[in-house]
């Protein structure tokens, strides 16, 4: 740390991303990435926009609102792209939080929520999952404080229906609700159907997981105008040009491919059947996931082992050290072929436990 370091800054420990190692080839099962690159109408439009690159961006992102908004049978008024999911999250801290609207979110979620809350200042209580790492939707109605629930959560990959966030929404009227469906189209269910009937309501989806385009950064916030106005007035004092348009091009040739992106969420979920019946027959414990991971734990052996055991078979898991988890590990859906292997891997390391 500099001696320049503000002190307002000098406690924040910083989110850490999963790791991108370059020492060899891994099977790459650890950030919830795609294994399956973005349409060609995404890469042409990309290429296309490459040769204007001298112009900044449209700072309205108009042409991608209104595919978005076509998609989602919304008004271009209510929705917002922005550079990832991360940062309409980090948007919504910033405008939907202070000192009278604390935020609340499970202790069990992603990580980002916490460093968004001390980056800001913002107070925030953690609402511990229960045992099964499911959501008591009882201990969010009437809250009184600003929401954050990760549909399905991440990453436990468990969901919670609409009509249970619902209930949480209605309680809540005081407060905005902002409901995180960067997983939801791998088995989710979606409040965007909400959003013009419950003012508090922001929800927030990304290019990142389905739709293949992690590395493009884009996300965006679906929610009634007034959300949104307030949204863009944050994003108006940071970045206005906070999406650019390479990206831009790219989501909106996503977003003219639907049905790619629907056989991709097709094909993961396949996947996940096929490898979570294997993990189960091996004795591995799994949460119920609608997402395009699961989270795994064999009593045999202990989450660290595992993911340490898996690396040094080239194939990269998730593995965090926070305690109630630390059996755990996440494993993102990749390929069938990846998942053989992954099979392999685990039925070798789990009989090589069982002789012992
Ligand atoms: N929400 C959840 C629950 C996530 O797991 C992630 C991925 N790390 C994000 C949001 C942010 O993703 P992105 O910024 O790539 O849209």
């Amino acid at each position: 740390m500099s001696g320049f370091f503000s002190e307002k800054y000098k406690a924040l420990v910083p989110y850490t991303p999963g790791e991108q190692p370059r020492d060899m080839k891994y099977i790459k099962l650890n950030t919830n990435e795609s294994p399956f690159p973005p349409s060609e109408k995404a890469v042409r439009a990309a290429s296309t926009a490459a040769k204007k690159l001298m112009l900044y961006s449209d700072p309205e992102c108009t042409a991608l609102k209104e595919a978005l908004a076509a998609r989602y049978g919304i008004d271009r008024d209510e929705v917002l792209p922005t550079n990832g999911s991360d940062e309409i999250l980090n948007f919504a801290f910033m405008a939907f939080c202070d000192d009278k609207h604390p935020a609340a979110f499970a202790d069990i979620t992603y990580g980002f929520y916490k460093v968004f809350a001390k980056l800001n200042g913002i107070p925030y209580t953690e609402i511990p999952l229960k045992d099964d790492f499911t959501i008591d939707t009882g201990d969010y109605i009437g809250i009184n404080k600003t929401v954050f629930i990760a549909n399905p959560n991440a990453p436990t990959a468990i969901a919670l229906n609409r009509e249970q966030i619902e209930e949480i929404i209605r309680s809540n009227p005081e407060n905005v609700v902002v409901v995180d469906e960067a997983y939801v189209d791998f088995g989710g269910e979606s409040c965007v159907p909400l959003i013009h009937k419950y003012d508090n309501l922001l929800v927030t989806q990304t290019f990142s997981k389905s739709r293949s385009m992690a590395g493009a950064r884009l996300g965006y916030g679906i929610g009634c105008r007034s959300l949104i106005n307030d949204l863009n007035t944050i994003k108006y004092s940071t970045n206005p040009y906070n999406v650019n348009s390479m990206t831009m091009a790219a989501g909106i040739g996503m977003l003219e491919d639907e049905e790619y992106t629907a056989s991709n969420c097709r094909a993961i979920q396949t996947n996940r059947d096929y490898i979570s019946a294997e993990l189960r027959g091996l004795g591995f414990i799994l949460t119920d996931s609608k997402t395009n991971f699961v989270f795994a734990k064999h009593p045999k052996i202990s989450g660290k082992e595992l993911y340490l055991a898996l690396r040094q078979r080239g194939i990269l898991v998730r593995h965090f050290e926070t305690e109630r988890i630390a059996e755990y590990n996440r494993i993102t859906i990749g390929t069938f072929e990846e998942m053989r292997i992954l099979r392999d891997a685990l039925a070798d390391i789990i009989g090589g436990r069982e002789e012992l």
